[in-house]
């Protein structure tokens, strides 16, 4: 059995809101407590503000993206594109795992078009991993627990990996009842707005959500508005055919039949 309580963890703010925040939401509404983490600062996020006022300006942008969605926020733990996979952030996030005992932990896809994304979902897979070892020491230092976490990750930036292939999720959540919810925290966002029309030519952020969940919602065949997710493998997290995510959803989470399909099961 796990708690119901759910974690996400991206690596810039923002990354919450285009990728899970709508089925961060719907778990709230779920009963579940949710929690709001970005590993990083976002202090390159600005060609116009030198790094610590960038730093400071998303640090409240992300604080109150966190309550629009119902969420605790937790301080980022390091800079933008130093989001390495190394024992510093390892024990550093590890300690986090230790505080919000997750049976719930929504993070990045693997295959992502940036590192930090990718390096993120390998340290929140880790840390989760080492919620029940007392040897393995977070800072701070912080107990360990026994219980069961599922580990889901999110569709990458774009839909496709690094190599630009399509990601097919392996379920899809229903998040039209929360887009609205979903948009207002991305909203919330405003520094963003400007650097991501200069860097990416994106014409408007928040167009670039709607564009991405209506086709999301569009694979699943059944909802308006989608999240899609992969569910990590169960060693060392769960038991194999633990899935909190659809439990706690019910008719809001689709299993995608075509996807479970496809899996080549080891034993
Ligand atoms: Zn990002």
């Amino acid at each position: 059995m796990s708690n119901r309580v759910a974690i996400a963890i991206a690596a810039h703010p923002d990354d919450i809101e285009f990728q899970m925040a709508g089925t961060l939401a719907l778990l709230g509404k779920a009963g579940y407590k949710t929690h709001y983490l970005t590993l990083a600062s976002g202090n390159c996020g600005s060609a116009k503000y030198n790094a610590a006022m960038t730093r400071s300006i998303r640090n409240t942008e992300a604080r109150a993206a966190a309550k629009t969605l119902g969420a605790q926020f937790h301080p980022s733990i390091t800079d933008d594109l130093e989001i390495i996979y190394n024992l510093e952030l390892l024990r550093a996030l590890a300690a986090v795992i230790r505080e919000v005992k997750p049976g719930i932990v929504l993070t990045h896809s693997p295959q992502d078009y940036m590192e930090d994304h990718m390096n993120t979902s390998r340290l929140a897979v880790t840390a989760a991993f080492t919620r029940g070892m007392p040897n393995f020491k977070t800072a701070p230092p912080r107990p360990t627990a026994d219980y069961e976490v599922t580990v889901y990750h999110s569709m990458p930036h774009g839909l496709c990996d690094g190599l630009r292939r399509r990601v097919i999720p392996g379920a899809f959540v229903n998040t039209t009842s929360v887009h609205k919810t979903q948009l207002k925290a991305l909203a919330v966002h405003k520094s963003q707005q400007n650097w991501l029309d200069v860097s990416q030519g994106l014409n408007s952020f928040l167009l670039v959500l709607e564009d991405m969940s209506l086709a999301v919602g569009r694979m699943s065949r059944k909802f308006k508005h989608a999240e899609g997710w992969r569910r990590h493998l169960h060693f060392g997290f769960c038991a194999p055919e633990a899935d909190p995510l659809a439990q706690a959803l019910g008719r809001n989470c689709l299993v995608n039949q075509a996807y479970e399909r496809s899996l080549q099961r080891g034993f």
